[in-house]
């Protein structure tokens, strides 16, 4: 069993830095049906998460907020990934693995902030393009497959998630001479 168990904590120092080669791998798909221990390991990790948005739980621990967490970056060569979104809304939880886009939008958006990951400890400005819709095929906590329709920022948050999962990092997609320009003909617009 790995140490990602339902009862393990996971904080800042499991969290694989940039750098470490795991995170410039194609992770290995997961066998379905997922095993208990795959199950405890991404139910860790969406724990994770919703700690890291709890003001109390991330002060204490020193916990850096994130919306989604994928299995390599806490070392795990394993195709799965968590996100928490939490707004006044609504509240969203994914656990998935072996995920795919099988189709997506021609147009694109991108978050005006530029994006952040709890592996990447400096702020890196720029623009990363997304599609602004994606249908996701994956499996379920239960290895059930599962086809998900997402856009806007759940859509953004899926594509860097997946891209982990592929070995690319946010930053890949920022443009190198000038990391505020989009791309060309291209249908692009601000998420807001
Ligand atoms: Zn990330």
């Amino acid at each position: 069993m790995s140490k990602f168990t339902k009862d393990y904590m996971i904080t800042m120092k499991d969290i694989v830095k940039e750098g470490a080669p795991i995170l410039r791998k194609v992770v290995d798909e997961v066998q379905m049906p997922p095993t208990e221990e795959d199950k405890e390991e991404l139910m860790c990790m969406l724990q994770f998460l919703k700690n890291s948005q709890n003001p109390e739980i991330a002060k204490k621990h020193h916990l850096r907020a994130g919306v989604g967490l994928s299995a390599n970056q806490i070392g795990l060569n394993k195709q799965m990934f968590a996100v928490y979104i939490q707004s006044e809304q609504e509240e969203l939880a994914y656990t998935l693995f072996n995920p795919k886009i099988v189709s997506h939008s021609v147009s694109m958006t991108y978050l005006p902030s530029g994006e952040g990951c709890l592996s990447v400890e400096r702020e890196v400005p720029g623009y990363v393009p997304r599609y602004e819709r994606i249908k996701v095929k994956a499996f379920d906590i239960n290895g059930e497959e599962v086809v998900i329709r997402l856009k806007g920022y759940t859509a953004i948050v899926f594509q860097h998630e997946m891209d982990h999962l592929n070995g690319i990092m946010f930053y890949d997609h920022i443009n190198k001479e000038n990391p505020f320009k989009l791309p060309e003909n291209t249908d692009i617009q601000s998420l807001y």
